[in-house]
C-alpha cells in the first residue's frame, strides 16, 4: 500500500495565505502565548507607578496605530478594518472615562461580533469598494452601540438577562453568548483558511472578551484591546514571513528560507538535489495545472522524507534537501524510498486535465494505478556531503547538482553520488 500524502501537505490554492496545520498551530501558538503572558499581567496594572500612568491612556492607541499603519502598509483590508474596530470599542471606553461599565455591553458584544464578522469575510484589501463597504457596516455597528449605551438599552438588556458566572467573575448572559459565538466564529474561520492572519482574529477576539470579562480591574479593558492590536500586528508579520520564505504553490521553504538553512550547518550535513524528470512534457501534454499539481504531490512526498531531511523548493521543478548531521551514505535509503514512492504515486487526472479518469487527484495504486487517467511522474537525485573537497554548504550544494545531472545522465529516476 503506498502513503496517501496528507492534504495538508498538498498545499491548496484556494485560501492565499494558507498555510500547512503545524505551522497554523505555530502562529496561534506564538500569538496565545503572546496573549496569555501578557494578560497575566492586567491583574498588576493599578500598581504601575504614577510616572508612568501615562501608559494606561496613550499605551493602546500606539498600539492602535502601529497595528493599523502595519495593515494598511501589508493591504490587509480586514485587519485594518478589525484595528478600526478595536479603536471605536477602545473610544467608547476612553470616553466614559476609563469606566468600562456604562459602555460595558455594547462593547462586549459590539467588539467581539466584528471581529468574527470580518475573520468570515475574504480579504478585498484597503483601499477598495470592499472594504468602504464594510467600513460602512461596522460604523452603523459602532453608531448603534453608542446609542443603545446613551439612552439606557444595554443596561435595559444587561438587567433583563440572568447573569452567569465565567471563571468566578458575573456576567450578562448575552456576553458570555457573544464571546463564545464570536471565539467559535473566529475558530471556525482559521480551521478553514489556515493563515496566520485569521489566528489572530481567534487571539484578538479572545484578548477583547478577556477585557470585557475584567471590567473590575482599572485599566485592564485599555491593556487587553492594546494586546488584541499586537496579536493582529504579529498576525500580520507572520503572513509577511510566509510570503518571503514559503513557496507559495507547495508549502514549501522557498530559496530564502534554504538559504537561511544552509548558513545554521554544521560540520556535518548532506544535501540531495531533487529534479522531476521530463517535466516539460506533464506540461506540454497536460497543460500547466496538471504540472503545478504534479509539484504540489512531489512535494508532500519530498516533506515526508525520513532521516531529518527538510524539503525546499529551489526553483522550478528543482527541489533540495538538506539533512543535518548526516552522511551522503545514510541518507541513501531516505532519497531510494522517497524516489521509489513518487515513482509508484498515480495522480488521477480528470476529464478537463485533457484525460479521463475521475475528478479527484490523489493516490491509488495497484488496480487502479492502471487506468488510462493516470499520470506517474519520476524523479531524478544527487546526493553530496561535507568533506574536504566541499566545506561551504553551497559547494555541497553544487556538488550535489552536479550528482544530479549525473543522474539525469545515465537515465534518470535514479540516485547519484
Ligand atoms: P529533465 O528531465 O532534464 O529535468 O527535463 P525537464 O523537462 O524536467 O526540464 P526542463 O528544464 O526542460 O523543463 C522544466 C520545465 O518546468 C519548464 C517550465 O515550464 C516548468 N516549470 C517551472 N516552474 C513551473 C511551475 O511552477 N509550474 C509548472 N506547471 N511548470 C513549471
Ligand atoms: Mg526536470
Ligand atoms: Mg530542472
Amino acid at each position: 500500500m503506498q502513503a496517501v500524502p496528507a492534504p495538508d501537505q498538498v498545499c491548496e490554492p484556494e485560501f492565499p495565505g494558507r498555510v500547512g496545520r503545524h505551522r497554523t498551530i505555530q502562529c496561534l501558538a506564538v500569538q496565545l502565548v503572546l496573549l496569555v503572558g501578557m494578560g497575566a499581567l492586567a491583574p498588576l496594572l493599578p500598581l504601575l507607578p504614577r510616572e508612568l500612568e501615562g501608559l494606561h491612556r496613550y499605551g493602546p492607541v500606539v498600539a492602535l496605530v502601529v497595528a493599523g499603519t502595519l495593515a494598511a502598509a501589508f493591504n490587509r483590508g480586514r485587519v485594518a478594518l478589525a484595528i478600526g474596530v478595536l479603536a471605536a470599542g477602545y473610544g467608547m471606553f476612553a470616553g466614559r472615562g476609563g469606566d468600562l461599565a456604562p459602555a460595558a455591553l455594547a462593547v462586549s458584544v459590539f467588539v467581539p461580533f466584528s471581529l468574527a464578522g470580518l475573520s468570515l469575510v475574504a480579504e478585498r484589501g484597503v483601499f477598495t469598494r470592499h472594504a468602504v463597504r464594510r467600513l460602512f457596516a461596522l460604523a452603523l455597528g459602532v453608531g448603534l452601540s453608542a446609542w443603545w449605551t446613551a439612552d439606557g438599552t444595554w443596561q435595559f438588556i444587561a438587567g433583563a438577562m440572568p447573569a452567569v458566572s465565567v471563571v468566578g467573575i458575573g456576567l450578562p448572559v448575552v456576553q458570555a453568548i457573544a464571546a463564545m459565538a464570536a471565539i467559535g466564529a473566529t475558530a471556525h474561520a482559521l480551521s478553514v483558511t489556515r493563515t496566520a492572519i485569521d489566528a489572530a482574529f481567534v487571539s484578538a477576539t479572545i484578548a477583547v472578551c478577556a477585557g470585557g470579562l475584567l471590567t473590575g480591574v482599572p485599566h485592564a479593558f485599555g491593556f487587553l484591546v492594546s494586546v488584541g492590536a499586537i496579536c493582529l500586528t504579529v498576525g500580520v508579520l507572520q503572513d509577511a514571513y510566509r510570503l518571503a520564505f514559503v513557496d507559495e504553490l507547495t508549502g514549501l521553504g522557498g530559496r530564502r528560507a534554504l538559504n537561511e538553512k544552509l548558513l545554521t550547518l554544521g560540520e556535518r550535513f548532506a544535501i540531495a538535489m531533487v529534479d522531476v524528470d521530463h517535466f516539460k512534457r506533464v506540461n506540454d501534454s497536460h497543460g500547466h495545472d496538471v504540472g503545478d499539481h504534479v509539484l504540489r504531490m512531489v512535494s508532500a512526498h519530498l516533506a515526508r522524507t525520513g532521516g531529518g531531511g527538510r524539503a525546499y523548493r529551489y526553483g522550478g521543478e528543482e527541489f533540495a534537501l538538506v539533512f543535518p548531521g548526516k552522511s551522503a551514505r545514510e541518507v541513501i535509503v531516505h532519497l531510494e524510498r522517497l524516489r521509489a514512492s513518487i515513482e509508484d504515486y498515480r495522480l488521477q487526472l480528470r476529464a478537463a486535465d485533457g484525460d479521463d479518469g475521475d475528478a479527484r487527484s490523489g493516490a491509488t495504486g495497484g488496480r487502479q494505478a492502471r487506468r488510462p487517467g493516470a499520470l506517474r511522474v519520476t524523479v531524478s537525485i544527487g546526493v553530496a556531503e561535507r568533506d574536504p573537497r566541499h566545506l561551504l554548504p553551497e559547494s555541497v550544494l553544487q556538488a550535489a547538482d552536479q550528482a544530479l545531472y549525473r543522474a539525469k545522465g545515465r537515465g534518470r529516476n535514479r540516485l547519484s553520488r
